[in-house]
C-alpha cells in the first residue's frame, strides 16, 4: 500500500501535499498546546471559549459544543464542567427544555476568550508571506477540500450568514426583530446575529468564500 508517511513514496503531488496538511495541523496542535501552558486551559477548552464567543446563541449548548468539536455529550458536559470550574462559563438549563442546558461566558470567560483571538496569528502570517495569487489558489483548493471532508462527516463547518444560501438581505427592512431573514428558521435576523457561526449555513454558491467576514449582496 501506497503511504505518503513513508518518505521514499512520497513522490507524488497528493501525498507531498497531504503531508504538508498534516504537518499544519500539528503546527496548530502545537500552538493551541503551547499557548495552554501559558492560560492554564487544554486546547479542547481554548476551542471551547472561542466557539461560545462566536457560536450564533440557540447552539451554545452541551449538545452544541458537541457538534462543534467532534465529541460525545459526555465529553462535551465535561469539557463544560472544567470550565465552569475556573468560573469562565456559567451553565443554565432552558426555561422552555431543561433538559437543553445552555453554557454561555462569564465576564471572566469573555476576558480569557478575547486574548485567545490571536492564537492562530501565526499561521495567518505565514498564509500572508504568500503572493496574493498563491493566496487565491490557496484558499479554493482549501475550502474543496474541507468541503469534501465536511460531506465525508469528518468536520463541522459554522459560518456567518453572509453567503449562506438561506440568507434573505434586507427582506423586511422595517421589522424591530431584524431587517434580513433566514429562510431555514424562517425567522428575522437582526445585523449583529448576521455575523455569528452557524451550523445550518450552506454555501450559496460553491464558489463562494466560506471564511469569508465581507457581506456579500
Ligand atoms: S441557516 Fe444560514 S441564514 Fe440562517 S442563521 Fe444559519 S447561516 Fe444564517
Amino acid at each position: 500500500m501506497i503511504s505518503p508517511f513513508n518518505p521514499k513514496q512520497r513522490n507524488t503531488l497528493g501525498g507531498r501535499i497531504t503531508i504538508a496538511l498534516y504537518r499544519i495541523t500539528q503546527a496548530i496542535e502545537h500552538i493551541f498546546r503551547e499557548r495552554g501552558k501559558v492560560t492554564r486551559l487544554s486546547p479542547t477548552q481554548i476551542q471551547s471559549l472561542l466557539f461560545l464567543k462566536y457560536a450564533r446563541p440557540g447552539v451554545r449548548t452541551i449538545g452544541g459544543l458537541a457538534n462543534r468539536l467532534g465529541v460525545t455529550h459526555a465529553t462535551s458536559s465535561g469539557v463544560a464542567d472544567a470550565l465552569e470550574h475556573k468560573r469562565l462559563i456559567k451553565r443554565t438549563p432552558l426555561p422552555e427544555d431543561q433538559r437543553v442546558i445552555t453554557l454561555r461566558l462569564t465576564p471572566k470567560g469573555e476576558d480569557e476568550a478575547g486574548m485567545l483571538e490571536d492564537v492562530l496569528d501565526e499561521i495567518e502570517a505565514a498564509v500572508n508571506a504568500l503572493p496574493e495569487a498563491e493566496q487565491t489558489a490557496l484558499l479554493h483548493a482549501a475550502q474543496s477540500i474541507v468541503r469534501r471532508l465536511q460531506q465525508a462527516g469528518y468536520v463541522k463547518i459554522y459560518e456567518i450568514c453572509w453567503g449562506c444560501q438561506f440568507f434573505r438581505k434586507d427582506a423586511h427592512p422595517d421589522d424591530p426583530r431584524g431587517p434580513h431573514h433566514c429562510a431555514f428558521m424562517d425567522a428575522p435576523l437582526p445585523e449583529p446575529q448576521t455575523y455569528l457561526e452557524c451550523p445550518d449555513f450552506v454555501p450559496a454558491e460553491k464558489e463562494v468564500i466560506l471564511c469569508s467576514t465581507e457581506p456579500i449582496d
